[in-house]
């Protein structure tokens, strides 16, 4: 038995009895093997994230992102998923481990049954959202090699259409920004994280550098209303395209009151999840971002897009840190939006796939199949 083959088979054995399995088929081919017909084998394993910086939010702060990564193959045809798991959205690496080996996706023969198959991932368990949109997007990632068409294209998308995305300065001190705005460079917007006392004086160091719109995420950090619209108002003035989340997710009233007198754009991130948010988030926001750890995946998040488009909504697509499996998924969908912000890739020193680039400064989607992806 050759190296290759024992990789395999020791993996079948381990997917037998539902461990989280070695991934030195990472770097498998999608030459076919004899395995047709034998129904959909899942296998993972933990992946921890390194963040090129300390990420600071309004209400925390880390270094590295659990990750989970995820394959799904199919007559020899591997597909490519991912989990991540920043700590606020309440999953773990082992939750994500436990949800997976829970899954049997060997009774499904037929990989293009995606509506059956992802039906079934949802009902095994609530929640768990990260950890199912590994497994949409490592089946996605299976059916467009199949097809031999990227998702864009299944989707009937231009490429061309694909957005800037915007390259986030957290919040930190004004010497570390100064540093930061030098590392946006390459990017035609730039978004910054506020919510602590010093947000006025972040806008201005970023303005004393460069000219470049900026996209504001308060990530829920303004709880007085009329304190809020005093900020947007600051903010009109210094070429910001929107706000996202100024107040908390659960001051819809508030939200909406804002949203009446907002000169700027209110876009709706925390109180996003799934496609029935879309239709809420209507109620008091402009737009909604998007993002494929919170949406299920790739199948979902394109509905809510159609959906939020439909509405007259403006749509964003997000990410978190993640490798560039999960931000070249999401990619996929950006020529809907109107603004994406996928620097998640950007901003971890260990991706292992290469996928979608940012070419001066915009989305360039790769001309391969399925998500675009290739492991390192
Ligand atoms: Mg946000």
């Amino acid at each position: 038995m050759d190296r290759r083959n024992f990789i395999q088979s020791t993996m079948m054995g381990m997917i037998a009895v539902g461990m989280p399995i070695s991934f030195s088929s990472c770097n498998s081919s999608t030459k076919k093997t004899s395995s047709v017909g034998s129904g959909l084998k899942l296998s993972f394993k933990p992946y921890d994230l390194k963040l090129c910086h300390a990420f600071n939010l309004a209400k925390s702060s880390r270094t590295h992102t659990p990750d989970v990564l995820v394959q799904i193959e199919c007559d020899g045809i591997i597909g490519y998923g991912e989990a991540s798991m920043p700590p606020y959205l309440g999953e773990t690496t082992e939750s994500v481990c436990q949800f997976l080996s829970n899954l049997d996706l060997g009774q499904f023969k037929d990989p293009f049954r995606l509506e059956d198959i992802l039906a079934y991932v949802d009902s095994t368990a609530p929640d768990n959202r990260a950890a199912k949109a590994s497994v949409d997007i490592a089946l996605h990632d299976l059916l467009g090699k199949i097809m031999g068409q990227p998702w864009y294209k299944i989707w009937g998308l231009n490429p061309e259409n694909a957005p800037s995305t915007s390259f986030t300065i957290g919040i930190d001190t004004a010497e570390v920004v100064r540093q930061k705005v030098e590392e946006t460079k390459p990017y035609n917007v730039i978004k910054v994280k506020m919510g602590l006392d010093n947000d006025k004086e972040l806008v201005e160091i970023i303005r004393s550098a460069t000219d470049k719109p900026i996209c504001v995420d308060a990530n829920q950090g303004w709880s007085d209303k009329e304190k809020a619209l005093e900020m947007i108002e600051w903010l009109y003035d210094k070429n910001v395209l929107f706000v996202e989340q100024p107040m908390p997710k659960e001051m819809i009233e508030e939200t909406a009151w804002l949203r009446e007198r907002s000169q700027l754009p209110i876009i709706a991130d925390e109180f996003m999840q799934r496609l029935p948010d879309v239709k809420r988030a209507a109620e008091a926001y402009d737009g909604i971002n998007i993002k494929l750890m919170k949406s299920t995946g790739m199948h979902e998040a394109y509905q809510m897009a159609v959906l939020a488009r439909a509405l007259g909504m403006k749509v964003m697509v997000g990410c978190m840190t993640e490798t560039s499996c999960a931000v070249s998924a999401a990619a996929q969908l950006s020529p809907l939006a109107d603004w994406a912000d996928l620097d998640g890739n950007l901003l971890i020193s260990n991706d292992c796939f290469d996928g979608m680039k940012i070419v001066e400064g915009r989305i360039t989607l790769p001309d391969r199949p399925g998500i675009g992806v290739l492991p390192l």
